[in-house]
């Protein structure tokens, strides 16, 4: 198990001693944070790193996990897309078995934390369902720019209960909530096994055991299949690409246990690609493996993330950190990370001839990969390390509690 002091090497004394007087007020709170996926996407990432460094500064932080049958699911999923823009049909049936899963939930779950932190919209309706005797605070790690409108006058009705909203960005701020809301950038996990630097013999053993060829350059794409994540997009411009220089695309994206619609899309994925997959040319991977995900984004001559929405993109950080150039969608997040020629290249999402001309010029210039990966590296360190989420935690605790 990882401890704070690990990580003295890569952020220095001053920032793990400033996180150990930040506890001092807060040793042996209890503290809960409950999701509704152990495993796959940004939210589950965090939590397996963060909540041993919680408790590690003296907290008594736990993690639950929201059990919900798959209609819920297809539900939740649904209201993810619409608080990212979509339309949505939201009818009786739908509600009733939104906040149903969540009222069942807490029949066998008890709540007697000094503090509750609810993940994303599935646990969000939990909070009608218990005597509140603690602050509760809901963690948006959605786009919320411009959400369906129906949808979020519905969702309003649990989140006004709450103490306060934790949001991704400062653009996501609602205007018509009245909650306190504050802006927390997600982190990577510099000691977590993606994200580790792995010896030459360990990559070559994964590229092997994977059957992913490298006797060509390749563009990686790490992403859950997901309509907003584009990976059809992603197809498209590869082929651009390759029309200038000789590639592959690697698209990695692993199934979440919350996301219904994942299968769906990569079938239709396989099947529209399926002659640059036969061809060898598209590589797609559903393993949940973080080493694959670190081998892929290490090995790759440079990372592409095409999406139409972002919360944040902890894929992008993940690069970066890596020494990658990235080249992206100018949406979500990833303008936070992302300074357009300085540690990678910035595109409107729609703009495929765009991002075909960034990834040539990237492949074709290994030292200018170099300097934009360099760049992106050191604002990870400034900005998107874990422990500086572990010091916003203790501020908001702090707020809270003491
Ligand atoms: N991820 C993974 N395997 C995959 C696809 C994604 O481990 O096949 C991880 C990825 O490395 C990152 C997280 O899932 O840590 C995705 O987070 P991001 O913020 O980019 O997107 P989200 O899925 O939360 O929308």
């Amino acid at each position: 198990m990882r401890s704070l002091a690990d990580y003295r090497q890569i952020v220095g004394d001053d920032v793990i001693h400033s996180i150990c007087l930040k506890a001092r007020n807060l040793y042996g709170k209890h503290v809960l944070h409950l999701n509704s996926t152990y495993q796959g996407g940004g939210v589950a990432e965090m939590l397996v790193s963060l909540l041993p460094l919680m408790n590690d500064t003296g907290l008594d932080a736990g993690w639950r996990i929201l059990h919900g049958h798959p209609d819920f699911f297809t539900i939740t999923k649904k209201f993810h897309n619409a608080l990212q823009g979509d339309a949505v049909n939201l009818t009786p049936i739908k509600k009733r078995l939104y906040v149903q899963a969540n009222e069942d939930f807490s029949v066998y779950t008890h709540v007697d934390h000094d503090c509750v932190i609810i993940h994303d919209p599935q646990p969000l309706p939990l909070i009608m369902f218990y005597k509140k005797r603690q602050p509760w605070v809901w963690r948006c790690h959605i786009d919320l720019s411009s959400p369906n409108a129906e949808l979020w006058e519905y969702l309003k009705h649990f989140i006004i209960r709450y103490d306060a909203v934790v949001i991704s960005n400062q653009a996501y701020r609602k205007d018509d909530l009245p909650v306190e809301q504050r802006v927390v950038y997600p982190a990577i996990d510099p000691l977590a096994p993606k994200n580790i630097k792995l010896s030459e013999k360990d990559v070559t053993k994964y590229l092997k055991k994977f059957d992913v060829p490298t006797d060509k350059p390749f563009i990686t794409q790490v992403s859950r299949f997901d309509k907003h994540k584009d990976p059809s997009g992603a197809i498209r411009i590869f082929k651009k690409v390759r029309d200038n220089v000789d590639c592959r695309l690697v698209l990695c994206g692993s199934m979440a246990t919350d996301d219904p619609e994942a299968l769906q899309i990569y079938e239709t994925l396989a099947r529209k690609a399926r002659h640059e997959i036969e061809a060898g040319d598209v590589v797609l991977t559903t393993l949940e493996n973080d080493i694959l995900v670190n081998v892929l984004q290490e090995t790759a001559a440079v990372i592409l993330q095409k999406s139409k929405k972002e919360g944040f993109g902890l894929a992008v950080t993940e690069a970066l950190w890596k020494g990658k150039a990235v080249v992206a969608s100018r949406v979500g997040g990833i303008p936070l990370q992302l300074e357009d020629g300085v540690n990678g290249f910035l595109l409107e999402p729609d703009d495929e001839d765009g991002f075909a001309d960034r990834l040539v010029k990237v492949l074709e210039d290994p030292s200018l990969a170099g300097e934009l990966g360099a760049h992106g590296r050191e604002t990870v360190r400034e900005k998107f390390l874990i422990t500086r989420l572990v010091a916003d935690h203790l501020d908001l605790l702090n707020d809270l509690l003491t």
